[in-house]
């Protein structure tokens, strides 16, 4: 028993280890040459970009104890502003923790039922509330399992229809989340949808004109790694990519479509965070939503891809920073998102900036999930940025539910506006 306790003790203290002595730092940098300073260290001190910098918006990185000096020395030399955004990450981790686990505990005491859009939850919460709801809307909510992750996590999505996805003239829209596991904001707004669609449904034509797909957890095998072991994970778990990938598992799902692949803004080299992977699709989670994408073409108007942070909404190309033949319609259903989403946000969260991916994130990345929908014949397809005001990843959970809120006002206002533009370009 005593062992037992005494176990149970070193892994709640052994909780973030992995990030003790870590920092993380504002940098602003003013000048190209400045951004490519910055670039270059993602290979030479191995820094993880939480955030990218442009020239008119700072960037957050994180850096591991070994390459701190160096680093500061290098902005320095560079005279490249910076600050401190967390002095000690693992410190920070351990008070997000309680964060957290007070409001699951502010919940059990008012015996409220906790919705997975409520807080940051474990992959079983979510299921289990997908799982209720399939067994209580049998006549609107199929569930679907196709297939396992690389670890042999069930992926699951819900199909959500009135007419059982018989009616063609339906304009069926796709929602996928979590591929990039330490984007925790993405699964409430997931839920929430569903919740939105199935258990509070306030608007009928969101129903009768509309089929729903539904995917919350794309990558639930980083998603719990990142719970687990490491906050600050990002990929898949594949260790099947190259001789190094024991050492280093897993692919960037979102570098890993047949769109340009590994040309820009990926890498080769598996231990990096946006490794494309060892060929394309060489991931079971991206060929899952692959499939998704080509079984229902036909109809599928948009396709949202949930990411966080940094209150963005944006469209193909990617790689390139070209438009592409739709770029009014996707510019257009891009704006009415953002306003929507504006009309319902809280006044201290910043308004959406929409536009072209490369373009208003600042860098180019290929093999994205959604310049490969819209390739492939998607007529609007989007990723999502959610809000992470200066928190980022670990926003504060108290706003879950308010961005689960907000961005399905954009999420409804979007498909509305898609369907139109699509059905008067027929
Ligand atoms: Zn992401």
């Amino acid at each position: 028993m005593k062992i037992w306790i005494l176990s149970l003790l070193a892994v709640a203290f052994a909780k973030h280890e992995h990030y003790a002595g870590w920092r993380s730092y504002f940098v602003a940098p003013t000048s190209a040459e400045q951004l490519a300073v910055l670039g270059s260290l993602e290979m030479s001190l191995e820094v993880d970009f939480f955030m990218r910098p442009r020239l008119d918006r700072e960037g957050v990185v994180l850096v591991k104890p070994d390459f701190q000096e160096e680093f500061v020395q290098v902005l320095a030399r560079e005279g490249i502003s910076h600050k401190i955004h967390a002095e000690d990450v693992k410190a920070q981790l351990d008070i997000d923790d309680e964060i957290i686990e007070a409001r699951h505990a502010e919940f059990r005491s008012r015996s409220e039922p906790e919705k997975p859009y409520d807080n940051y939850v474990r992959l079983n919460v979510i299921y289990n509330y997908m799982d209720s709801i399939a067994a209580k809307y049998p006549n609107i909510v199929k569930m679907v399992t196709p297939g396992n992750s690389f670890e042999g996590r069930p992926i699951k999505y819900l199909k959500i229809s009135s007419s059982n996805f018989e009616d063609r003239s339906k304009s069926l829209i796709f929602i996928e989340a979590t591929i990039h596991a330490r984007e925790w904001i993405t699964p409430p707004v997931a839920t929430y949808a569903i919740h939105k669609l199935v258990e509070d449904l306030t608007d009928r034509e969101l129903l009768d004109k509309f089929d729903w797909i539904i995917l919350p957890v794309s990558n639930p095998d980083g998603y719990e790694f990142s719970h687990t072991n490491q906050r600050f994970w990002r990929k898949t778990r594949s260790i099947d990519q190259s001789q190094s990938s024991r050492l280093c598992p897993g692919v960037d799902g979102n570098r890993n479509y047949d769109f340009h692949w590994r040309t820009v803004g990926t890498s080769n080299n598996p231990c990096t965070d946006n490794y494309g992977g060892s060929r394309p699709f060489s991931e079971v989670e991206t060929r899952i939503v692959r499939d998704i994408i080509h079984e229902y073409l036909d109809r599928m108007t948009l396709f949202i891809t949930l990411h966080s942070f940094g209150s963005m909404i944006l469209y193909p190309w990617g790689h390139d920073g070209s438009l592409s033949q739709n770029a009014l319609g996707l510019h257009t259903v891009g704006i009415t998102m953002a306003e929507a989403i504006y009309e319902k946000k809280l006044p201290h969260f910043p308004r959406y900036a929409v536009g072209n991916s490369r373009l208003v994130i600042g860098y180019g990345a290929s093999g994205a999930a959604e310049d490969y929908a819209h390739s492939i014949g998607v007529p609007l397809a989007y990723t999502y940025e959610l809000p992470g005001l200066r928190q980022g990843f670990n926003l504060d959970p108290k706003y879950a539910r308010q961005v689960s809120e907000e961005t399905w006002e954009g999420i409804a206002a979007g498909a509305k506006k898609a369907r139109e533009i699509v059905l008067t370009s027929k």
